[in-house]
């Protein structure tokens, strides 16, 4: 394993461990899911959903990725740092003033507007270079990307067109997480239309949902994020991908609650019955998300030890939280112990079901707090000598 704080574990609340041969392994998972003729790129914004997307981006290179989406000019440069070679889109489009930077590094722009594409084209006409974009369709979305009746007629603009090698059309689903959302079709519909003068420019429309929803979904380049991080894409089927991030919390101390009495803020929840808790060292301020702990009036996550599940009791404060232990055998939870909070047992989507949010949230929203490291994580139920 590989460390990056001089400070041994014992000095930290939780230790976050990721695993990337399972980030390969689910992104291997999916590409040899994908249409004949679609390859599979990896979308790794967000420090590649918060596992680190220099090492993340450099693993899936080794097992064959050779095409990356960032959100933002920045996380380009960096993976470009450890990536000299690999293809990179920009998929938040081209902020103003970075033109230069983009194109003298090799990265690609998503453009999602016409002031965009207008300052690319002269850019490069500028220059006396063709460098290469992608152009962003927005087909319902209406967050980035230029409307179809828009693009069909920027199109037709070929001395704006040529100045730059337009090398990818781009869409993206709003309500891909549910399959069965009549959007999907209109989307799909509406790429086709829109796209089919232009038959020899690539193109590209599934994220995670899209992989999984099949192949009219998959075009030529497929983008997914979230599966490769182990995340729940769609809402109606079971998550087959395998975890990738584990988040084991500190025990501070083990305490007895009398029956009647309450723990932490507020006051929120109560004990029915002599309660032992075990505090750990993780709160929101460890992206624990506040929401995902327990009232009188709502259940809420959990963690795990050696095979034993501990509900959450209480609310999450900024540095600690309670959990309920007093159905875990004596000796097991002490002072000192590590507590899975997330992980192969502790799906980070159950967690943020509680705090009515997604993964994706979970995932991105770690925090800098733990002790990091690379390595594999035990599969699901493993206990320490198993
Ligand atoms: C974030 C993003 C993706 C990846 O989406 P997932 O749902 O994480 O698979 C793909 N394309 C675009 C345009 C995105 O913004």
């Amino acid at each position: 394993m590989t460390s990056q704080s001089p400070l041994p574990d014992s000095h930290a609340g939780g230790v976050l461990t990721i695993d990337t041969d399972a980030i390969a392994a689910n992104w291997s998972l999916l590409a040899s899911q994908l249409a004949s003729g679609c390859s599979c790129a990896a979308t790794i914004k967000a420090d590649a959903y918060g596992t680190g997307a220099k090492i993340t981006s450099k693993r899936l290179w080794d097992e064959g990725c050779t095409t990356f989406c960032v959100a933002l000019p920045g996380e380009a440069l960096e993976v470009r740092k450890v990536l000299p070679q690999a293809k990179i889109y920009v998929l938040d489009g081209l902020f103003p003033d970075t033109a230069e930077t983009l194109a003298s590094n090799s990265l690609v722009p998503v453009l999602g507007s016409e002031e965009e594409i207008r300052e690319w084209a002269g850019f490069c006409r500028t220059a006396g270079q063709a460098f290469p974009a992608a152009i962003h369709i927005d087909t319902g979305m209406n967050r980035l990307g230029l409307r179809p009746e828009q693009f069909s007629s920027i199109m037709g603009d070929a001395t704006l067109i040529n100045s730059f090698s337009l090398d990818l059309l781009l869409t993206h689903l709003a309500c891909g997480s549910d399959p069965n959302h009549p959007m999907n079709g209109r989307q799909l519909s509406a790429f086709r239309e829109v796209t089919a003068p232009f038959s020899q420019i690539p193109r590209s429309l599934a994220n995670s949902a899209g992989v999984l929803m099949g192949k009219e979904f998959h075009f030529d380049m497929a983008r997914p994020g979230i599966s490769l991080y182990g995340g729940k894409a769609l809402d109606t089927q079971a998550n087959t991908m395998a975890a990738v991030a584990r988040v084991e919390a500190r025990v501070m101390t083990v305490r007895s609650v009398p029956a009647g009495e309450t723990v932490g803020y507020a006051a929120s929840r109560t004990a029915r019955r002599d309660t032992r808790i075990a505090m750990v060292a993780a709160g929101y301020a460890d992206g624990m998300l506040r929401l995902t702990g327990s009232t009188d009036a709502s259940e809420g996550g959990y963690g795990w030890i050696e095979g034993h599940i501990a509900p959450l009791f209480g609310r999450i404060s900024m540095d600690m939280m309670a959990l309920d232990v007093t159905d875990v055998p004596q000796g097991v939870v002490k002072r000192g112990s590590l507590v899975e909070i997330l992980g192969p047992n502790v799906a980070a989507s159950d967690l943020a079901s509680y705090a009515q949010t997604i993964d994706y949230e979970y995932l991105t929203g770690l925090g800098k707090r733990y002790r990091r490291h690379y390595g594999r994580l035990p599969a699901p139920g493993a206990r320490p000598g198993d």
